[in-house]
């Protein structure tokens, strides 16, 4: 049965918002540094790159600091890659974190979520999976390969430097999630992959460690059993840490050298969720540990409207997501794709960033008309 609640929830958390409790270090980027980047790169610049280049070298030889707040994962990425990466590196991110907050379209999406499957094993309480309506065709479905390897073809010459694999199911249950992985290998800075962590086998751990996953996702919420499975629902906790275990123990075995950054990510809107106990535990099994405010995504479409949130989503300016059965859409909290905005299996992906839906959206949202979409006028992301 779908709740009817509003987009916006007082757990009684305070101002809770996110909270990276591990992993966090003072590692920086300096002016002197970028500069000798900068000339290992400097002839491979375009016009709009050497715009960016100039703005990153100003910010820091004036504010020592960047355009934008440097993140962990970015930190990582610098830290394991040799410096000839970083310039380019540096212009991708400055495209992904800055261009939307200044409302810039982009010519090609540097970010893709891709989905190889929309079925997930789980019924997490706060997920739009159980929602009944959703769990059913035509949602439900699996990513052919061939698609697959044409939406990557397509990303790499248009230039989108990273990807998620995942979206609205688990991806591990594609039965050729390794295919897409190795077919993906080496062509983007940043390769993602989120999961419940249940299914895990020890091949897919070699595949995951050994394709270039730079980044992966333990969704998990809770360090207790009993809490775990009541929010992770048909989850069995047991089953999962030792899932992350074994991929831990492959890690050190063979991959000693691998940079994958790994994050126990949790969604926080129990009460009874305790963040010094969650920390403490999962920081013993993943690089670093994050907790974020719960989205009420799961019947987004039941949600009331709110006439207050009037401001742009970033998501129409920051990336695109891609499902099974190549419907492009804005973002995941839209998980019926209202918001279609096309369809890769008839135009290119950059046919669809620059089509008609989507710009009406953008349009729509800068002057005010958010409103006029269903569900842009009950979600709370802007
Ligand atoms: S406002 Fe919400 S529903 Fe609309 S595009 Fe952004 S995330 Fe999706």
């Amino acid at each position: 049965m779908v709740n009817s609640k509003i987009k916006i929830v007082d757990f009684g958390l305070g101002n809770f918002k996110q909270r990276i409790m591990t992993g966090d270090d003072n590692w920086t980027i300096t002016y002197d540094i970028f500069n000798e980047c900068k000339q290992l790169y400097k002839n491979k610049l375009s016009q709009e790159d050497s715009e960016i280049v100039d703005i990153i070298s100003y910010k820091l030889k004036t504010d020592d600091k960047m355009p934008w707040e440097v993140d962990n994962s970015e930190k990582h990425f610098l830290k394991n890659n040799p410096t000839e990466l970083w310039c380019e590196y540096l212009i991708f991110r400055y495209k992904l974190r800055v261009y939307p907050s200044l409302k810039k379209v982009i010519d090609f999406p540097v970010y893709l979520l891709i989905e190889p499957v929309s079925v997930c094993n789980l019924r997490c309480v706060m997920c739009f999976q159980v929602d009944k309506t959703f769990t059913k065709k035509p949602y439900m479905g699996v990513m052919k390969l061939d698609l697959f390897k044409k939406i990557i073809d397509e990303a790499v010459q248009g230039g989108t430097k990273a990807i998620t694999l995942a979206s609205r199911g688990e991806p591990t249950m594609h039965k050729k999630l390794g295919e897409m992985l190795d077919y993906a290998s080496g062509k983007f800075f940043e390769i993602k992959l989120n999961t419940n962590g249940t299914i895990l086998t020890e091949k897919l751990c070699h595949t995951i460690l050994s394709s270039g996953v730079n980044s992966l996702v333990w969704s998990i919420d809770a360090p207790k059993k009993e809490l775990y499975e009541q929010i992770r629902v048909r989850g069995n906790f047991d089953e999962v840490i030792d899932n992350i275990k074994m991929f831990n123990e492959i890690k050190e075995k063979y991959y000693s050298d691998s940079p994958i950054l790994t994050t126990a990510s949790g969604v926080m809107f129990r009460e009874d969720q305790d963040i010094d106990e969650f920390n403490n535990f999962f920081k013993k099994i993943a690089d670093q540990v994050a907790l974020q405010p719960c989205e009420e995504r799961w019947d987004t479409y039941f949600n009331e409207v709110q006439p207050d949130i009037n401001n742009p989503c970033m998501y129409l300016w920051e990336r695109m997501y891609i499902w099974f059965d190549g419907i492009c859409n804005p973002c995941d909290v839209d998980y019926k794709s209202y918001l279609e905005t096309g369809n890769i299996n008839e135009k290119s992906i950059k046919e669809v960033w620059h089509g008609e839906v989507y710009t009406k959206l953008r349009d729509d949202h800068l002057s005010d008309k958010r409103s006029n979409w269903n569900p842009c006028d009950r979600c709370g992301i802007q």
